[in-house]
């Protein structure tokens, strides 16, 4: 899925924050977007292995939870809504596509690693590649309630990522084509640091 559909799902865990604690609100929104984003920051060391965390985040969201609701503050609140957007996404991830540059070819039995398990868990396929109009609904989904009820500066974040969302929608087809040629126009020993997807291997 899009880091901007992870992002808008994480602002989007916000949302009851904004309605039982308002107070709290602009630092819930930061703390689900960037909890909510996080993760696919691994996208050069490891992706979807470094920074994702299927199993252990969830675990981590339910004390963070419950230290939020006995102890609210700014910092409990950010930690649970940051978590529970980090473990949403990983989670998310597992419905998705696998670890390639043409995910719709489906060839790739990796969708996120779990530590937990020591192992891969394989991709469902529901959003059948990152970009995919499936994963721009699920973006314009999350987005059109956090636009419609947040203020006005966070109500233009989420407007921007879901825009965002539809131009990377558009182009992320012929994007994979362009990134191959890329990558081989690179000096072969630059090509170690280059993602294994982009290599055509
Ligand atoms: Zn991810």
């Amino acid at each position: 899925m899009m880091a901007t559909t992870h992002a808008l799902w994480g602002m989007m865990l916000a949302l009851p924050v904004l309605a039982v604690a308002p107070e709290f609100a602009p630092i819930a929104f930061v703390a689900g977007l960037v909890g909510g984003a996080t993760p696919d920051l691994d996208l050069y060391t490891g992706h979807r292995k470094t920074l994702h965390f299927p199993v252990y985040a969830t675990v981590a969201t339910i004390p963070a939870l419950a230290a939020a609701l006995v102890a609210p503050s700014p910092v409990t609140v950010a930690l649970a809504v940051g978590l529970a957007g980090a473990a949403l996404h990983a989670i998310a991830d597992v419905f998705g596509g696998g670890l390639e540059l043409r995910p719709w070819e489906g060839r790739s039995d990796r969708a996120v690693y779990s530590h937990y398990h020591g192992r891969w868990i394989r991709p469902r396929r529901l959003v059948r590649y990152d970009g995919a109009p499936e994963d721009l609904l699920l973006a314009v989904y999350a987005g059109i309630p956090v636009i419609v009820i947040a203020d006005g500066f966070v109500g233009a974040v989420a407007l921007s990522l879901v825009v965002v969302s539809g131009g990377y929608a558009v182009v992320r087809k012929p994007l994979a084509g362009v990134a191959e040629r890329l990558v081989r126009l690179l000096p072969t020993a630059l090509l170690p640091y280059v993602p294994t997807r982009y290599r055509g291997t």
